[in-house]
This record gives C-alpha cells, sequence and structure tokens, in this order.
C-alpha cells in the first residue's frame, strides 16, 4: 500500500495519538459534576460519567482513523477531466476552545488530473477530520489538503458552512453562531470562472442550515 503523505501546516493536533483513557474522563465528568454541585450518585447522573466517556471515545474517533485504509481501494484512474462536485455532506465535530458542537454541511469540488475518488470517500474523509476537536478554518483546510495529496487533482475546493452552538447557547453575537469557510487549490485559485461555476453551484436550491 502508497504511504500518502501530506502536507498540512495546520498540524497542530497531529502529535495526539488518537487513544482515549475512558477511565480519565470518567473521572474527569464526575469532578465536573461534582464541582457545579450535583450529585452525581442520583439516578439520572449514575452513568453519566460512563456515558460521556464512550460518547468523547466516538466524536473523536477521527483521530485514529487510518485514511489510508479508507481510500485506499477507490482512486480511479479515469480520463474525465470536468468538475466534480459533492455537495451537503453533513457534519457534525466539536469546537475545541468550548467542547460544543458545530455542525453544518461541507461542499467538496475537484476538476481530476487521471485520477477520481469514489463519491462515497467523500463523507469518509469529512468525518475523519469533523470528528475531532476542531475549529472550522482548520476542518476546512484538512479536507481540501487531503484530496489535494491524494488525487492531484487539477484544483480542488471545499466550503463549510456550519452553526456554532458554542456562540447560539451562550448568548453571545447570535448573528455570528453561522459560519461559511472555504480553502481553493489549483484551478479553484487561479480561475475566477470556475471558482464562480462552483459557488453558483452550490448556491442553488441550497436549504437554509
Ligand atoms: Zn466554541
Amino acid at each position: 500500500m502508497e504511504h500518502i503523505e501530506f502536507d498540512d501546516n495546520l498540524c497542530d493536533e497531529k502529535l495526539v495519538d488518537g487513544t482515549i483513557d475512558a477511565s480519565e474522563i470518567q473521572a474527569a465528568v464526575l469532578r465536573i459534576l461534582q464541582a457545579v454541585g450535583e450529585n452525581p450518585a442520583r439516578d439520572g447522573l449514575k452513568r453519566t460519567p460512563e456515558r460521556v466517556a464512550r460518547m468523547y471515545a466516538e466524536l473523536l474517533s477521527g483521530y485514529k482513523a487510518d485514511l489510508n485504509a479508507v481510500v485506499n481501494d477507490a482512486i480511479f484512474e479515469v480520463k474525465y477531466d470536468e468538475m466534480v462536485i459533492v455537495r451537503e455532506v453533513e457534519f457534525y465535530s466539536l469546537c475545541e476552545h468550548h467542547l460544543l458542537p458545530f455542525m453544518g454541511r461541507v461542499h467538496v469540488a475537484y476538476i481530476p488530473d487521471g485520477k477520481v475518488l469514489g463519491l462515497s470517500k467523500i463523507p469518509r474523509i469529512v468525518d475523519i477530520f469533523a470528528r475531532r476537536l476542531q475549529v472550522q478554518e482548520r476542518m476546512t483546510r484538512q479536507i481540501a489538503d487531503t484530496i489535494r495529496d491524494l488525487l492531484h487533482p487539477q484544483g480542488v475546493a471545499v466550503v463549510v458552512e456550519a452553526l456554532h452552538l458554542c456562540m447560539m447557547m451562550r448568548g453571545v453575537q447570535k448573528h455570528n453562531a453561522r459560519m461559511t469557510t472555504s480553502a481553493m487549490h489549483g484551478a479553484f485559485r487561479a480561475n475566477l470562472a470556475t471558482r464562480q461555476e462552483f459557488l453558483a453551484n452550490i448556491g442553488r436550491g441550497a436549504s437554509p442550515l
């Protein structure tokens, strides 16, 4: 299996090895329950530390996901060189500043240069990066960089639209709770018409978040 190197310079979480220490999470959640003045022994809370530990293992499973294993059998050689667009890939992530969810959808486009990726792999790639402690800007870049490094396409573009619960629930700047980020490489960066074709496509018939 060919190993793929990624030259991502937003890689401040690469040192994380993805091992989740469930008993540490349980102990920490127990302390939070005590710290907010709750009674961790009452029925509804008794198993909460355990549930939260299991939840984090799932929500943060992206750290240890093996990208090469996920995509390896799904890169195909083709002659096709028109824009490929995958719209409205749903995602759920956790903001690294508050550990609260942000969620929305990802739009991906690329112009192949001899290679395409099986369509079902785009949501898998999104999940690998969403299921980490994230900021939306970095997640957007990581998805774009990954597709660039996998396919070496003529161009790749990623737009992420998301709602951030840390802004909505805490009642500050509610109007900023919705955020759009983008990352463009190659033809999408160099060529205005290409970029506009993609943005017009994802804007058409889009439902509100
Ligand atoms: Zn936040």
